[in-house]
């Protein structure tokens, strides 16, 4: 069994809390994902909506973090930069990681910030949180709130060019689709779920996965328990999410974005539980080569798309 999961917090988490990557008290540890069959993850830094100097400063914090935490497992731990290490990937169980920011608030209105990311080696960006910024509105400023700005078209623009992965959850409606029109490349929505099952607003709507689906991009559900179901949500309630986007859109579409150690109340108790899934998704009337593509093959899909 091979996974890709799109999102997890536990870098900034764990820059916070002061304890390592190998092992730790969260959802996601080095030791548990390489017993889950994890061949890619996001590795998400966060900083939330601070004043442009003060995130980056935080970011580069953060990017140091990881950097010692790749020099400390470097046997088990790489960082995806490009295509080429996808095909192969390594025959032991060592994880890729791509680097995520999650709010480009760092970047402040200087496409050099975006460079020098991208030589440290980030490989994918939502342009916001909740919150809006200089380049958009999020969706944590209500239903009508407006989309990118015309500098943060032209970073979507930028992102473009480089090969870098467009995250489309976070941001408002009016910027996802803005967001879709501007790139040239599949969309990732890294962890959201279906609205029609759950009205959390960072859920989408069947409109927002229907534009998606037709745009080639994937959507990766999210196990926080307030995104999936409104009273004690299990993993089996998650997959009805799973079993409605595959209907409305296609399995080709779906993908897995944990969300780990982004919020206390999951559905799962961490990594180690994707060990069930082949058989709950199996349960669901999903065969194994659809099993296959909403764990893994999707989602390397896209990011091949992109990054190549
Ligand atoms: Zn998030």
């Amino acid at each position: 069994m091979k996974i890709i999961d799109l999102h997890c917090d536990t870098i900034s988490a764990l820059y916070t809390r002061r304890e390592a990557l190998l092992r730790n008290t969260g959802h996601f540890d080095l030791e548990r994902a390489m017993k889950s069959g994890i061949k890619i993850q996001f590795l998400a830094l966060f900083v939330g909506p601070v004043e442009s100097s003060i995130a980056l400063e935080k970011v580069k914090e953060q990017i140091s973090f990881y950097h010692d935490e790749l020099e400390r497992n470097k046997d088990i731990l790489y960082s995806i930069t490009t295509t080429d290490q996808l095909y192969p990937q390594p025959e032991n169980n060592a994880i890729g990681s791509i680097l995520h920011l999650e709010g480009a608030e760092a970047l402040g209105q200087d496409m050099g910030v975006l460079y020098s990311l991208y030589e440290s080696g980030l490989r994918s960006m939502g342009l916001t949180w909740n919150n809006g910024n200089l380049l958009a509105q999020g969706i944590g400023e209500g239903p009508e709130a407006s989309g990118l700005t015309s500098w943060g078209r032209e970073v979507v623009r930028e992102m473009e060019k480089r090969g870098i992965i467009l995250d489309g959850a976070h941001i408002s409606v009016k910027g996802f689709f803005d967001l879709l029109e501007v790139y040239n490349k599949p969309l990732l929505v890294t962890h959201a779920n279906a609205r029609a099952l759950c009205k959390h607003p960072r859920n989408l709507t069947d409109q927002q996965l229907t534009a998606l689906g037709e745009n080639g991009g994937i959507v990766g559900v999210n196990q926080v328990s307030d995104f999936v179901k409104d009273h004690n949500p299990v993993i089996d309630d998650l997959i009805d999410h799973i079993v409605y986007i595959a209907d409305l859109i296609g399995v080709e579409h779906v993908a897995l974005g944990s969300d780990f150690d982004g919020a206390d109340d999951i559905v799962m108790s961490g990594i180690e539980e994707y060990k069930f899934w082949p058989q709950l998704l199996n349960k669901r009337g999903f065969n194994a080569k659809e099993i296959n593509m909403i764990l893994y093959e999707n989602a390397l899909r896209i990011i091949t798309q992109v990054l190549g």
